[in-house]
C-alpha cells in the first residue's frame, strides 16, 4: 500500500500558485497527497479558498489571519457564519496573534481573535490558530475560552508547548522544523508531540524545508513537499515515515472530517 499524506495547511490561493495551481496539486496527489486544508487568511480570500476546496474535492478554513485584523469589516463574522455553513468549511481560521510582525495593532488582534474563538465555540467547530512571539496573549485569550483545533506552525518553547497540549490541541508542524538554525528548538520539541496530537503541514508557498534536495529554482514551497516534512519528523521522533504519515493522516480525519466525508 502506498503510503497516504495530508497537507493540513496550504496557502493554495496565493498568487504564487496562479497559473500553475493545477500542476501543483496534480503533482501533491501524485506523491499521495490525499486531502489538504486550505488556509482563509480574510474574508475575500476564505470564499476564494472554498472555491479552490470544492474544484479540487478538499477543505477550507474561513477566518480572519491578525496580519488582516485591522481591515476586518464591522460585518465580518456575519461572512464568517456563511462560509462556516458550508460542507467544505471545515475550521474558524487562520486567526490568531502575530506580535512578530504586528500588521495590525496588538488590541485589535485580540478583539478579532477572541470574537472568531466565540463563534468557533458557538458553531462547536475546530479553530486553525496562528501564533507568533504571542504566547503570554493568547494563553490568556484561550483560558476565557473552550476551543479545540490546532495550533499551526508551532514555533514556541516547551512552556508554550505543554500549555497548548493541556489545553487540548493539536499542534501544527511545518518544514520549519527542516531548518537547522531556526528550527534547533523545534527538532528538540517535536518528540514531546503526542502521536494522538500531531499534525502535519507545509504552509506553502512559505517556509520551502531547507533540508529538500533537490530544492526548487523557484524556492516555492508545495504540498507534495510535505513528504520531507514528515520524513524530518519521523526522523526526530525516531518513528517509521509511514507511521508519523499515518498519524497525522488519522489526527486530521479526527479533527476535520468528523462529519464523515473520509474513512
Ligand atoms: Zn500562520
Amino acid at each position: 500500500m502506498t503510503t497516504r499524506y495530508i497537507d493540513a495547511g496550504v496557502n493554495l490561493t496565493s498568487s504564487q500558485f496562479d497559473e500553475i495551481r493545477d500542476e501543483v496539486v496534480l503533482r501533491a496527489q501524485q506523491v499521495g497527497v490525499d486531502n489538504m486544508l486550505l488556509i482563509g487568511s480574510d474574508v475575500e480570500d476564505s470564499t476564494h479558498s472554498l472555491q479552490l476546496a470544492c474544484h479540487y474535492g478538499f477543505v477550507c478554513t474561513a477566518g480572519i489571519h491578525p496580519h488582516n485584523a485591522k481591515d476586518a469589516s464591522s460585518d465580518y463574522l456575519t461572512h464568517l457564519c456563511q462560509l462556516l455553513s458550508q460542507p467544505e468549511v471545515v475550521a474558524v481560521g487562520e486567526c490568531g496573534l502575530d506580535f512578530n510582525r504586528d500588521f495590525s495593532p496588538r488590541s485589535q488582534q485580540i478583539n478579532v481573535l477572541s470574537e472568531q474563538l466565540s463563534l468557533a465555540q458557538q458553531l462547536g467547530m475546530p479553530v486553525y490558530l496562528h501564533e507568533r512571539d504571542a504566547f503570554e496573549s493568547m494563553s490568556t485569550v484561550l483560558e476565557q475560552m473552550n476551543v479545540h483545533g490546532v495550533l499551526h506552525c508551532f514555533t514556541g518553547d516547551k512552556t508554550a508547548l505543554e500549555f497548548y497540549l493541556n489545553y487540548g490541541l493539536m499542534i501544527g508542524i511545518t518544514g520549519w522544523v527542516c531548518d537547522e538554525r531556526r528550527g534547533a528548538q523545534l527538532q528538540q520539541l517535536v518528540p514531546l508531540i503526542p502521536d494522538d496530537k500531531l499534525l502535519i503541514e507545509t504552509d506553502a508557498p512559505y517556509l520551502l524545508p531547507r533540508t529538500l534536495k533537490p530544492k526548487p529554482k523557484s524556492r516555492r514551497n508545495e504540498p507534495a513537499f510535505v513528504i520531507e516534512v514528515v520524513r524530518q519528523i519521523a526522523q526526530l521522533r525516531g518513528q517509521s515515515i509511514e507511521h508519523v504519515a499515518q498519524i497525522s493522516h488519522d489526527n486530521f480525519n479526527r479533527l476535520f472530517m468528523a462529519e464523515g466525508e473520509l474513512p
